[in-house]
């Protein structure tokens, strides 16, 4: 039986991640289910699966969620240290679900284990790629990208030579104001940013779309990941979201991976890597869509697509800098305090106080260097918010 982990399981893809996995009775052990908050989710997950143990970060839940497990055999802990010991469990695949920066840590301790980590938690690369990379390497862990673009991208590098690779294209749909007037974008909610047209997502995700800091985020993953140059990286809007990436290779082939808007699919096929196994997605029927159709990725509507061209330029520790600004512009803008088109301008002049800092370029990334840059562009950040 697979040892299995979900980190942030009680999220979005945590949630399909289970799906998958209940799908399977008999295949699978699991060994811990992680949550942020949401104390109800977990322990019924928990319960159903025969966890060996539940873990909350938030630690002032943590009697709740020993009350919600009594009797079940599960055993409950809470906090962020919590999480990281759950991580760090010997187990053979682990699920990296949680959301933005704190994913990072538990992602190391399962990959120091020696786990196979599908990555869905984007922020790790990021924020830390070359350290990623460098501790899967040391431990004999295996990364596989859950992200749907970088999925593609590594399926359509099944069997090539990367140094055969002309150019990475990933998708974007544009989110939820690709259409809108330019000048209404200031006026926009938080409520009418978290709508996304195509994919049923969390909260602060489909904002990220709208925003396309997703996507910003997502060049630098492919970056990390691939190890491809920055200029050979592009975006190009793809309304319909159904071609996920594209690499084109120094024949002039592009390949492109078509597939419809379900998660599971990516975790999928990171499940059951290196082989391919029946998934419960639906398939497409080419003729009743009639067309795929795609727009330039404009850098006036998006801004922080540029934002994310001068962060893979700079590389160290630029990623984490970038992420922690954008996830503090991103809870100021929730919060209602800065207004969506000034989330941009938030993370620009952090990047641009903090380039001047020693240690902002070193190559050398350590968790703590991270964890230092993130607070310091959290600090920053808040100071910029606050004199707005
Ligand atoms: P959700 O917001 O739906 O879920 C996030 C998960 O992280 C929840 O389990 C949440 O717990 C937990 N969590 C939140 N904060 C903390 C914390 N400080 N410590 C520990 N756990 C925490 O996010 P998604 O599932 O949408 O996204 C998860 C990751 O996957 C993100 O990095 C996202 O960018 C990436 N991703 C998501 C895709 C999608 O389709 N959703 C597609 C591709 C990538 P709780 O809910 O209990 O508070």
């Amino acid at each position: 039986m697979r040892r299995v982990t979900v980190l942030g399981a009680t999220g979005s893809i945590g949630q399909n991640t289970l799906d998958l996995i209940a799908r399977a009775p008999g295949a699978y052990r699991v060994v811990a289910l992680t949550g942020g908050r949401n104390v109800a989710q977990l322990a019924a997950d928990a319960r159903r699966l025969q966890a060996e143990i539940a873990v909350i970060a938030d630690e002032t839940r943590l009697d709740d969620l020993r009350q919600a497990l009594d009797g079940s055999g599960v055993a409950a802990a809470a906090g962020r240290a919590a999480v990281i010991e759950a991580a760090s469990r010997p187990a053979d695949w682990v699920m990296s679900a949680i959301v933005g920066a704190a994913g990072l840590a538990p992602g190391l301790a399962a990959l120091e284990q020696g786990a196979t980590l599908a990555l869905a938690n984007k922020e790790s690369m990021v924020c830390a790629g070359p350290l990623m990379l460098a501790t899967a390497r040391r431990h004999g862990g295996t990364l596989l990208p859950v992200d749907s673009e970088h999925s593609a991208v590594f399926q359509a590098l099944v069997g090539e030579d990367i140094a055969t690779v002309e150019r990475i294209v990933i998708t974007a749909s544009g989110g939820a104001f690709r259409d809108w007037p330019l000048e209404q974008l200031a006026e926009a909610t938080p409520e009418q940013a978290a709508t996304h047209p195509n994919w049923d997502m969390g909260q602060r995700i489909t904002i990220d779309s709208a925003s396309m800091f997703n996507k910003a985020l997502e060049l630098i993953e492919t970056k990390e990941f691939f190890g491809v140059d920055p200029a050979r990286i592009e975006a190009v809007v793809h309304p319909e979201s159904l071609i996920h990436a594209l690499v084109g290779f120094c024949d002039g082939a592009l390949m492109a991976h078509v597939g419809p808007h379900d998660m599971r699919h990516a975790i999928g096929y990171a499940l059951h890597h290196p082989d391919r196994r029946p998934l419960p997605v639906a398939r497409l029927d080419l003729a009743a869509l009639g067309q795929l159709t795609f727009r330039p990725a404009c850098e006036v509507r998006w801004p922080a697509l540029r934002l994310a061209r001068e962060v893979m330029q700079t590389g160290g520790l630029a990623g984490a800098v970038f992420n922690a600004a954008k996830e503090t512009a991103l809870d100021a803008f929730i919060a209602r305090r800065i207004r969506f088109t000034e989330m941009t301008g938030v993370v620009e002049a952090v990047l641009t106080r903090l380039s001047a800092h020693p240690g902002h370029n070193v190559d050398d990334i350590t968790l703590d260097k991270v964890v230092e840059a993130d607070h310091l562009a959290r600090v920053t950040a808040q100071e910029i918010v606050q004199s707005r």
